[in-house]
């Protein structure tokens, strides 16, 4: 089992760290706040009462008596804890990676899948050292390359690819059979940074990995030499595209701003298009147009990192409100970023849900209305009218808290 212990408490634990009431049937409610909860059907206020590390009872009104502590949450939106399925927490291994917990459960995001930070000689590294401290609830996707992205940074900006003998599917199995509680499967990157045309036969390589060990691949496109349409003829049902919004060549998009018809027949047969906006990947042009078409994207995630994490991502809550001004709703939005998740890999009914049972992670946001200003991957500006502002997270059952929101212990 995974080993999850909070050693780094950077959050508000004393909020939950008081006992009173010991007949109080539960241990926490979340009070009067406007449930968003996609994998139920759900958009309407109610009241959510968990206990211990569970959902145990949504409803339109519970007596806060029943409850040990109360959080206030009127006027504000309650979603399942988000799962953002790419970012990079390897902080201090891979020059991109940044703290996971002030990034990720600190902003209403319980779940997040550390996208090819990792290949399989820094693996364990990150299990160790990441996975088994922090607060949040981390994931990972092996990259095929043995390096991982340790190799990459702005003051040296070659991949993980450059030497095509690091993409080792032999190692990458092993790695993953070893590890298969914490490792949902295989990340590769396609770049410009590989060598030659070696683009395809490194592909080829992580699709052996991932069939062996009958788990997704996920591909990040971009630059690379092949065309998408080569790229996507190698992908199967279940696997995953992030980048999928990125402006310039190699997208989704003809040169006429039309979706490919490759790309929409690779979604009728189960290949997932995921958003990973990144520090060069989303861009509001491709967004538009693709939307237009009638084509949405299956899951909304930030790819944060050291790179735009001051900006242009932030986090992953300004990527859902990004959305949100182009012209989704706010139950789409969510939608992509629990639900979708939670079915990409497998975490059917145990997280992004607030169906009693499931595990009690949720999240409050203050869905601020103004003008926001909003910039994509290539500088693009846009003004939006709505921001989901993270105020506080619950974790199997703990509140990681937020001085702005009154939490009442009875
Ligand atoms: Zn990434």
């Amino acid at each position: 089992m995974k080993s999850s212990h909070s050693r780094r408490q950077f959050l508000a634990y004393s909020l939950a760290s008081q006992t009173a009431g010991a007949a109080a049937k539960y241990d926490l409610l979340i009070r009067g706040g406007r449930v968003v909860d996609p994998s139920q059907g759900l958009s309407t206020e109610r009241d959510v009462a968990i206990s211990g590390r569970r959902i145990a009872l949504l409803a339109e009104r519970i007596p806060e008596s029943e409850a040990r502590q109360v959080v206030d949450a009127r006027g504000k939106i309650v979603t399942p804890g988000l799962i953002d399925i790419h970012v990079h927490v390897y902080d201090g291994v891979a020059p991109l990676g940044i703290p996971a917990d002030p990034n990720c459960i600190a902003k209403g995001v319980t779940t997040a899948i550390d996208a090819g930070s990792a290949g399989a000689h820094t693996f364990p590294g990150l299990r160790k050292f990441i996975i088994n401290l922090a607060d949040t609830r981390i994931y990972a996707l092996l990259n095929i390359s043995v390096v991982g992205q340790s190799t990459l940074s702005t003051d040296n900006p070659w991949g993980e690819l450059l030497e095509l003998r690091y993409a080792n599917p032999k190692l990458a199995i092993r790695t993953i059979e070893q590890n298969r509680d914490v490792i949902l499967g295989v990340k590769i990157r396609l770049t410009r940074n590989i060598a030659g045309d070696h683009d395809l036969k490194a592909l080829g390589l992580a699709r052996e990995a991932a069939d062996a060990v009958r788990l997704p691949l996920m591909v990040h496109i971009g630059g690379s030499y092949s065309p998408l349409p080569a790229i996507l003829a190698m992908m199967k049902k279940g696997d995953i595209i992030t980048h999928s919004f990125r402006g310039g060549d190699g997208g989704i998009l003809d040169a006429k701003g039309r979706v490919l018809p490759e790309v929409r027949a690779a979604i009728a047969r189960g290949v997932h298009m995921d958003i990973g906006h990144g520090a060069g990947s989303f861009s509001f042009d491709t967004a538009e147009k693709t939307l237009r078409q009638g084509v949405l994207p299956g899951t909304i995630s930030s790819d944060v990192h050291q790179f735009n994490v001051n900006g242009p991502v932030f986090d992953l809550a300004t990527t859902l409100s990004k959305f949100l001004h182009l012209g989704l709703t706010l139950e789409q939005v969510i939608e992509r970023a629990t639900t979708n998740a939670a079915n990409a890999f497998g975490f059917a009914g145990g997280l992004g849900s607030l169906k009693p049972g499931a595990e009690a992670d949720a999240a409050v946001f203050d869905l601020q209305e103004g003008n926001f200003e909003f910039t994509d991957s290539l500088g693009a500006k846009r003004t939006g009218h709505q921001k989901l502002a993270p105020l506080a997270t619950v974790k199997g059952g703990k509140i990681y808290g937020s001085a702005s929101i009154p939490v009442v212990t009875l």
